[in-house]
């Protein structure tokens, strides 16, 4: 199964949307296809060979649609692959700024016409409504045939998208927003022309000389008006991405024998040794090699305070050198560098569909059939039933004001936008905050979390612990053997414990013993022989004797290993990490939002209560062994609880794949972390809280959204079609339907956008 990801060029609603979906999805071949409206991309997955671009336009094309495969990045050994995805987003970006340009010259001529004709019309509303507003000036032949002319022009000029709906529809059966609208507008047009050019059709079917020029004229310039508005608003979605793609430099400086020589960044490759200068752009990741700097990397990581660098640090490219000169040698490039991975996933998150959405979907898919069946029957009904009230031709007037109102009020892109402009805009605010969101998946979970469980070691605290008390247990046992036996054993663990002792020892000159049958069990300790003697450095067994040595010094909160050799406990080692700066704030805000914080640890509980007291935090689970993680996830979760869990993303893989959001502390470059639904950069946890409030705050909007957009469509539609008339006498001018149409969609691209204003806090 391979999946390709395609730009899709000539959709307008969510309808369109859907029809690609539908027809996809049909074709040999496609196991499954997902169309994206706001980020106008597809995803197809073929079941076996992937079909060709052409084989889709083929398909594609009768409905007017088309489609361009986006190369997939390869794990290269330059950079082109950025320069391409830059100079790709350029030209995405100038093609749309000319589109939007066209569209501009559109609504620039549509919209004066269609503000003159809108005031001639409510003059004349006004006159026929008051005594006092004098007639409009002019002739009423004349009149019409000026709107006429002007009309004509419009519909089948301006409004030609619209026409090319009808087509559409009537060759393949598929309909979208613009074939509503196209048959409204050629209905009004087609009934005022008859009666204007053919007076003896209208005198024999006694209807008045009133014409729906006008209308037509003002539909068309103020749907012009909302699309080009949606249009412009819906380009500022998706600024988070282009600023990334932006942070791309051009140009590296190789360093070359003591030669500085500037190349395009495309011909960087793994291992270059290269030169940054203050004030310089970083142009790939990278290890410093020489020199010390101090690094702004915000506009990655989101970390606001500039970071120090010295040798063996590493650097990340698209980052800048604000102070000092240093050379590096380049770590990854092209499409591997940290930059290209955040841009790679936050378009893929952007692209994705959130199930809140699957509704809007359905709705969407039957909309247009529906509104065209309800403006029929609309019809028809006034005919049959109304004329039995009224005379005919007040029939025939108020059946075709509501045929066209309908068609023109019924807005399936507000439908279509609610969901994914507010993805885009929200993930992006993430992005920008150094908050990677995996999926809309995720950010929709993220909002129901009531429960956090932070890692200890590595999330609540520093997590490099340093000894702090070696007590011997017997008085001819040294501290410096207790540490000299200890660190032999720990120099082959990678625990974090065990780097402690060793570099106790290596600060100590103590020389280490050679050891054989290492073996290490996880989350209890370290065993080997050294001189025919077991060594073993491990967790305290409950042995009342040792107990009353450990328990005190647990009680402050440190991390306590008993060394034995031979089954002879000969002494204690005392370790103690320091808890992050920033924990107490961290937790603090998470229980301003009602959040309940719990810190889970292999540690014991004495020291792990001492930890968490300070962090402020509600409680622990101690004592868990690395592979029981999950399991405690699992009962919170049986309790019925909605249980993010956030760790380092190694070690706690499988509980933070359990969790129902797994968020990944990531330190370094490793940012694409599987098991992870979030991911925050450099490791601050007031992000946690930050990531809960932009899911919220993102989901508040959604639901914002799909409420206006279904209440709108559920109120106009029958408002439209005459729902007032037997109780208020009231009959919706399509004119009004065609400004609430505008509006519509407007107004739920803009309430997404308010999102970039979301207060994260910290
Ligand atoms: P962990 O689950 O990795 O945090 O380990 C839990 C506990 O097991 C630690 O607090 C130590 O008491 C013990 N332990 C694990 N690995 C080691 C090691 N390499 N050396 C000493 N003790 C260890």
């Amino acid at each position: 199964m391979t999946t390709k990801s395609y730009m899709v060029k000539g959709m307008h609603c969510a309808s369109c949307a859907a029809l690609i979906t539908k027809k996809l999805s049909k074709l040999e071949g496609i196991g499954k296809a997902e169309v994206n409206l706001a980020t106008e991309k597809a995803k197809v997955e073929f079941t076996g060979e992937t079909l060709t671009d052409e084989a889709l336009n083929k398909l594609l094309g009768q409905y007017g649609f088309s489609v361009v495969s986006e190369q997939a990045p390869q794990a290269a050994e330059c950079t082109a692959p950025v320069i391409d995805r830059k100079a790709a987003a350029e030209k995405a970006r100038q093609e749309k700024e000319e589109e939007l340009l066209a569209q501009k010259a559109k609504v620039q001529f549509a919209l004066p016409i269609a503000l003159m004709v809108f005031v001639l019309m409510m003059w004349d509303i006004a006159a026929q409504s008051f005594a006092s507003v004098p007639n409009l000036p002019i002739p009423m032949r004349l009149f019409n045939l000026i709107s006429m002319a002007l009309a004509t022009y419009m519909v089948f000029r301006i409004g030609a998208p619209f026409l090319h709906g009808i087509v559409m529809f009537v060759r393949s059966g598929a309909a979208s927003m613009d074939t509503l609208i196209g048959i409204g507008t050629l209905t009004a047009w087609l009934y005022s022309t008859i009666i204007t050019l053919m007076p003896e059709v209208r005198e024999q079917l006694r209807v008045p000389d009133y014409t729906y020029f006008d209308t037509t004229i003002v539909v068309i310039g103020f749907v012009l008006l909302g699309k080009y508005l949606e249009a412009l608003s819906k380009m500022k979605t998706g600024e988070a991405i282009e600023k990334l793609i932006g942070l791309q430099a051009k140009t590296a400086i190789v360093y070359d024998n003591g030669n500085e020589i500037e190349v395009p960044v495309e011909q960087v490759v793994k291992g270059t040794m290269l030169v940054v200068k203050p004030g310089g752009r970083i142009p790939v990741d990278g290890i410093i090699f020489s020199g010390t700097s101090s690094i702004d990397e915000s506009m990655v990581t989101g970390e606001p305070v500039p970071v120090d660098k010295k040798p063996g640090d590493p650097v990340i490219g698209g980052t800048i050198n604000r102070q000092g000169a240093f050379t590096f040698t380049a770590t990854a490039v092209g499409a591997d560098t940290m930059l290209f991975r955040i841009v790679q996933m936050v378009e893929d998150a952007q692209g994705s569909k959130a199930p809140i959405q699957n509704i809007a979907d359905r709705i969407a898919a039957v909309f247009v059939p529906a509104v065209l069946v309800i403006a029929a029957l609309t019809f028809i009904v006034w005919l049959t039933v109304g004329s039995a009230f009224m005379e005919f031709s007040t029939a025939l007037t108020f059946g075709i004001m509501g045929l066209v109102g309908i068609l023109v009020i019924a807005c399936p892109c507000a439908l279509g936008l609610a969901t994914p402009t507010a993805i885009i805009v929200g993930i992006g605010k993430g992005a920008e905050n150094g908050i990677l969101i995996r999926n809309a998946q995720s950010l929709e979970t993220l909002a129901t979390i009531d429960t956090v469980v932070f890692d200890k070691t590595g999330t609540i605290t520093v997590g490099t612990p340093s000894v702090t008390n070696i007590v011997p247990l017997d008085v001819t046992t040294t501290a410096d053997t207790i540490l000299q036996l200890a660190a032999s054993v720990e120099k082959h663990s990678e625990h974090p414990l065990a780097q402690a002792i060793v570099s106790a020892a290596n600060d100590k000159k103590i020389a280490l013993s050679a050891v054989t049958g290492f073996e290490a069990k996880e989350g209890i300790g370290v065993q080997g022989i050294i001189n025919e003697n077991m060594v073993r450095v491990h967790k305290p067994e409950k042995n009342e004797q040792i107990m009353a040595a450990v328990g005190p010094l647990q009680q402050h909160g440190k991390t306590v290993v008993i060394l034995e050799a031979d089954g002879v406990a000969l002494g204690l080692i005392a370790l103690s990490d320091t808890i992050k700066p920033e924990a107490a704030e961290a937790v603090r805000e998470l229980h301003s939002k009602g959040v309940k914080v719990i810190m889970l640890t292999g540690d014991n509980r004495l020291a792990a209560n001492y930890m968490a007291k300070q962090a402020g935090i509600d409680e622990v689970i101690p004592e868990v062994l690395p592979h029981q993680k999950a399991d405690r996830i699992r009962e919170l979760q049986q309790d019925g609880r909605k249980v993010a869990m956030a760790g380092d993303g190694i070690n706690d893989a499988p509980a933070l794949a359990l969790a129902d959001v797994g968020i990944a502390m990531a330190t370094g470059t490793d940012i694409a972390i599987e098991s992870a639904g979030v991911t925050i950069l450099r490791g601050d946890i007031r992000k946690v809280a930050q990531s809960i409030t932009l899911a919220k705050a993102t989901m508040r909007v959604i639901r914002q959204n799909l409420f206006w957009a279904f209440i709108y469509n559920v109120i106009g539609i029958p408002i439209a079609a005459g729902a007032l008339y037997p109780f208020f006498g009231i009959v919706l001018n399509p004119v009004f339907s065609g400004i609430a149409m505008a509006g519509s969609s407007v107004s739920v691209v803009t309430n997404s956008l308010r999102l970039k204003a979301t207060k994260l806090g910290g």
